[in-house]
This record gives C-alpha cells, sequence and structure tokens, in this order.
C-alpha cells in the first residue's frame, strides 16, 4: 500500500521545492491546489484539469455530504471514481463551512450548536438537523476517499475576542486529540483500501502566542502535515507570511506546510512561497475569472535571486468587461500557455463573450487564471530546484 510521504527536494532561502507522494500519485510542490468544492472544479471537465497540469484538487467534506450525499459517494467507489479523477485529491473537513454558516446567521447560535461533543448544524440547502463531530468529520472523508483530510477544527472569527480564539485553539486540540485516535483505529485506511493522509490545522487568530501553542499541540500529535487554517490566512498576506516566517522553524522539515485558502492574487502565491509554505488552495482564481477578472503578469527574479511579481495592471488582474478591451486582438496574457491564450482567443473575443453571459466564457476564463497561477508555481518550483 502506498503510504504518504512528503520529500523535501531544495531549500532556497526559506523557499522550499518537494514532492507529496500518495496513493493516487506524485505531487510536486510548491502547488496551487484548484477547488473543487462539490466534486468537480465549476465549469471544467477532467480534461480540461489535464491540460492545465493540475496535479490535486480540493473537495469540501461538508458539501459533499449534503450533495450528492455519502451514499451516492460509498455506492459509487468514492470521489475518485464518481468523478472519474484518478490524481489526488484533498478534502477540507467541513469545519470551516460549518462555523461560517454560525457566523452567517444574525442570531450567531440558531444555525450551530457548539459543545465539546461536536457541532450541531443545520443545512444551509433545507434546513435540516446534522451533527458533526471530529470523528464523524473524518469517518465522511473516509467514505469520500480523499487521499488527504483534514482534522475537524473550530474557527473562531477573528473579530472574536483573544479569549473566545483561545477556547477554540484548545476545544481544536481536544478534537484533534480524538481524531487522532479514530485515525489510529480505522489503520489509517479509508473505506476503499487506501492510505489516507491526516493534516493538523493550527488555529489561533491573530495572536502568534495561540497560533504557537496550537503549532505545537498539533506537532504533538504527529500528524502528516501542519496546515494554517481561519481568517487571516491568504486575506492578510502579511499576516500570513510573517506566521510563517515565526513558526516555520518549529515545523520539522519533513512536514509538509498547507496555507488554507491562500491564492486569491498571483502575488499571494510568490509571497507564499517565499514564505515558505507548500500547498495552497483558493477559490479565488476561478470567482474571478467568472466575475472578469483575468491574471495578467510574469515572474521577475531580482539581483539577488527573490522572485517577484509584476504587472502592468493593479493585482495582476484586467478586467475583461471594460470597454478598452473590445477591439484589443492580444491573447490575455501573452506570456501564459493555457489552452485559452495559445488557441487563438483575443481579449476582445472574450470581452464579447464575457458581455453576452456566453458559456463558453467561463470554461475559457476559469482555465486561463488555473493555469495562471499552476504555471506560477512551477516556475517558482524550477527557481527553486535549478539553484
Ligand atoms: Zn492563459
Amino acid at each position: 500500500m502506498t503510504k504518504f510521504r512528503f520529500q523535501l527536494e531544495a531549500v532556497k532561502g526559506r523557499m522550499r521545492a518537494g514532492r507529496l507522494v500518495t496513493p493516487h500519485g506524485e505531487v510536486k510542490t510548491p502547488i496551487f491546489m484548484p477547488v473543487g468544492t462539490l466534486g468537480t472544479v465549476k465549469s471544467l471537465d477532467n480534461q480540461d484539469l489535464e491540460s492545465l497540469e493540475a496535479q490535486i484538487i480540493l473537495g469540501n467534506a461538508y458539501h459533499l455530504y449534503l450533495r450528492p450525499g455519502l451514499d451516492v459517494l460509498k455506492q459509487t467507489g468514492g470521489l475518485h471514481n464518481f468523478m472519474g479523477w484518478q490524481k489526488p485529491i484533498l478534502t477540507d473537513s467541513g469545519g470551516f463551512q460549518v462555523f461560517s454558516l454560525a457566523q452567517a446567521s444574525t442570531s450567531g447560535s440558531s444555525l450551530v450548536k457548539v459543545t465539546d461533543e461536536g457541532v450541531e448544524f443545520r443545512s444551509h440547502l433545507d434546513g435540516s438537523k446534522h451533527f458533526f463531530t471530529p470523528e464523524k468529520a473524518l469517518e465522511n472523508q473516509f467514505i469520500i476517499g480523499a487521499d488527504i483530510a483534514m482534522i475537524f477544527d473550530q474557527c473562531a472569527s477573528d473579530q472574536a475576542s483573544k479569549t473566545e480564539i483561545a477556547q477554540a485553539v484548545k476545544r481544536t486540540y481536544q478534537w484533534a486529540k480524538r481524531a487522532k485516535i479514530y485515525w489510529e483505529e480505522q489503520g489509517r485506511v479509508n473505506v476503499y483500501g487506501r492510505y489516507q493522509a491526516l493534516f493538523g490545522i493550527v488555529q489561533g487568530g491573530k495572536h502568534l502566542d495561540l497560533r504557537r501553542k496550537a503549532l505545537k499541540q498539533m506537532l504533538s500529535l504527529e500528524f502528516d502535515g501542519v496546515a494554517f487554517g481561519g481568517e487571516t490566512v491568504g486575506y492578510d498576506m502579511e499576516w500570513s507570511a510573517r506566521l510563517i516566517k515565526e513558526l516555520g522553524s518549529l515545523v520539522p522539515e519533513s512536514l509538509p506546510r498547507y496555507a488554507m485558502g491562500l491564492g486569491r492574487d498571483p502575488a499571494n502565491i510568490v509571497e507564499a512561497v517565499k514564505a515558505g509554505y507548500d500547498m495552497f488552495d483558493c477559490v479565488g482564481p476561478t470567482r474571478l475569472a467568472r466575475n472578469g477578472t483575468l491574471f495578467v503578469g510574469s515572474l521577475e527574479i531580482s539581483g539577488q535571486g527573490q522572485p517577484k511579481f509584476i504587472s502592468e495592471f493593479k493585482k495582476g488582474r484586467l478586467n475583461i468587461g471594460n470597454q478598452r478591451f473590445a477591439y484589443d486582438q492580444a491573447p490575455v496574457d501573452s506570456s501564459c500557455d493555457c489552452y485559452t491564450c495559445r488557441s487563438g482567443y483575443t481579449r476582445a473575443y472574450l470581452h464579447h463573450l464575457y458581455k453576452i453571459r456566453e458559456l463558453s466564457y467561463y470554461r475559457l476564463a476559469s482555465i486561463h487564471n488555473l493555469r495562471f497561477m499552476l504555471r506560477l508555481t512551477y516556475l517558482l518550483r524550477r527557481m527553486i530546484v535549478d539553484n
């Protein structure tokens, strides 16, 4: 049985290049992971994912538990078989979604009830009641058949008091210990007989002391990787980078470091790799693409050998709906090697497709933005390895 492992291949400053070995093949890091919350990366099929050289995709256990439901996934042989994707899959446990429901509800408590045992919540689809425990959240992922599962964590809002955030860290640790026991009881093997890696999640909001404590707790449980979660990561890049710079030395080199939800802009990926993260995911690139925002720019290496993302557009984004592109015969980005940019699709034509809300627009735009991020991680990796 192929077990999970992470091999560090090269280090340059804080930047790392390595490879994750999973039962569904290898993933070269640093890597951006396209998000397929419901078992599909919106508007793309598997051939598209292959063509943009996606190495691993994300699913979300909360959403998949509700739709199509675990019965369907179990009877069809797990998510890989169900969607016909035979490369690695990582699933989020659903903690973030469940606690987002709590923050979305006006009373803060009508949709979600948290106890030490677990979380009772109402489906955002039909209001039906469900109960997730750390064990149940892992069982869900065993049925989905992920290569990498995440522990069920309690996410506190960054706006919460330090006492509340500390409470969430404490509870996450209690839940992580239970997840570890359940994981070992199952032999770390999912319903389909394959090794399923488990990553711990470090919470703690913007409090470095709580983050440090949470990291030490997760490391003591000897999971296969360590993830940094919460609202801060990915939304406040300065803080996301500081977090791994301050705490990275505590993490053994042999553990992959995953920044959850990071990767809204190309520059974020570069900054995150420079800070020392290995894995990222974000719905941003596809969501932005559907809303007319396409990435443009390139990677430049400074005299000190530091990579920097530069673009003629603010944040490396152009708005294809803008009238200035109506006659523009250039591809979205002339240096991009994606199907859209290499097949003669011009900014003018994409502007037109976007304006008339043509379905093909969503696919062509999503291909570009995702390939842009994947190529960026590929170029960064090559720079680290070739050094
Ligand atoms: Zn492109």
